[in-house]
């Protein structure tokens, strides 16, 4: 069973060597009788933003931080092996919190729910446009943005696993939608493949609030923002009346490289904007109509989705470093086994 584990607590910038892949001693592919605990093969495994939070010590986040030495702790969907429990039957596919090694023998059965195979996506989508970025896409897009018809809207990390369905919903919601994104490649996407208004690659503009007040001469109603720091200061001088900005991520923020630090905070009260926090776990009664909304849309083509799929646990420290520094375009998913 090969595993990658944390080796230590991470210091500023996560590094790939702040990981190892190693083999472990489990043996058989069984899970201990009477146990109740059952056994998952690995097919693919999520690698997402909030994960650095969890690889250093002390943090102050709302979940506890990763043991070193222990496998990696995540998003994936499996195969079940073996198991007691009646609801989770050998063959059956299941996605949920899972570990970064081919089997994982996973002990609390409410970190799993049980996927149907036949509803015509790709499996590891489960972890991208079904999963929990979708998810918050959905989440923060409908439920904390309150969009209307005409809006304008700004998304950034906009060809990222959230950011790509925000940008989709706010266009099937009629509103106007721009992107920003880190390489020519993802704005190109943006505009030939996902179907956003306008996109342009923020590391071109040295002035953003320029670059914001030629996408949006009248102001920005949504500002859907994924990185924070200086991306969200040039918004906030942007945007309109009654505004709205969905705080969902800072990940310019993560290893404090940006400090450039928001000097633009006035405009919430000039402009009576909403500043909201969220988490997508605050909404998960909405899952099931989440779900229903985002295969219907991608099965009448309505929808793309564009995921970045890394070969084989080696490849998942350096998927994991890449994510952090935009070079996974798409949805980053590790692939460990196809069946
Ligand atoms: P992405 O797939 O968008 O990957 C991260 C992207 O962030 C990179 O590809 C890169 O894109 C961008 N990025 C990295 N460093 C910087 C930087 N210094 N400045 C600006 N952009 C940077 O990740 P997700 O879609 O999974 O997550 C997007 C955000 O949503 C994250 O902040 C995440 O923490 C947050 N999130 C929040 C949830 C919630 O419940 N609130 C749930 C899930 C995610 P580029 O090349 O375009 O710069």
């Amino acid at each position: 069973n090969k595993q990658v584990v944390l080796k230590r607590y991470v210091e500023g910038t996560p590094k790939e060597t702040d990981m190892e892949v190693q083999q472990s001693s489990r043996s058989g592919l069984t899970a201990p009788k009477g146990s109740s605990a059952f056994l998952v093969k690995n097919l693919f495994l999520s690698c997402d933003p909030y994960m650095f939070r969890r690889m250093r010590q002390y943090y102050g986040s709302y979940i506890p931080p990763f043991v070193p030495g222990q496998p990696i702790e995540g998003f994936g969907v499996a195969r079940v092996i073996d198991s007691d429990d009646p609801a989770f039957k050998p063959g059956d596919i299941v996605s949920g919190t899972t570990g970064w090694e081919d089997y994982s023998l996973i002990r609390k059965h409410e970190q799993l729910r049980k996927i149907d195979p036949h509803l015509g996506v790709p499996l590891s989508y489960h972890l991208g446009l079904l999963g929990m970025p979708g998810f918050t896409a959905y989440a923060g897009f409908y439920e904390v943005c309150s969009p209307k018809k005409g809006e304008t809207v700004l998304v950034s990390a906009a060809s990222g696993a959230v950011g790509q369905l925000v940008g989709q919903f706010a266009k099937l919601h009629g509103c106007y939608v721009v992107g920003s994104a880190g390489s020519s490649q993802k704005v190109d996407l943006l505009k030939n493949k996902l179907g956003f208004d306008e996109a342009f690659n923020y590391k071109d503009e040295p002035d953003l609030d320029a670059a914001l007040k030629r996408y949006f001469p009248q102001g920005i109603d949504i500002y859907f923002d994924n990185v924070g720091g200086y991306m969200l200061d040039a918004a906030l001088l942007n945007m309109r009346v009654n505004g709205r900005i969905a705080v969902c991520g800072m990940v310019s923020q993560h290893a404090h490289s940006d400090h450039r630090g928001i000097h633009n905070l006035y405009n919430l009260i000039s402009k009576r904007i909403t500043m909201k926090g969220f988490l997508q776990s605050d909404y998960l009664h909405l899952f099931p109509r989440f779900v229903e909304h985002a295969v219907e849309q991608y099965c009448r083509g309505n929808i793309t989705y564009i995921e970045d799929l890394s070969e084989g646990l080696d490849s998942a420290p350096a998927a994991f470093v890449g994510l952090l520094s935009g070079k996974n375009v798409g949805k980053q998913v590790i692939c460990v086994a196809r069946e």
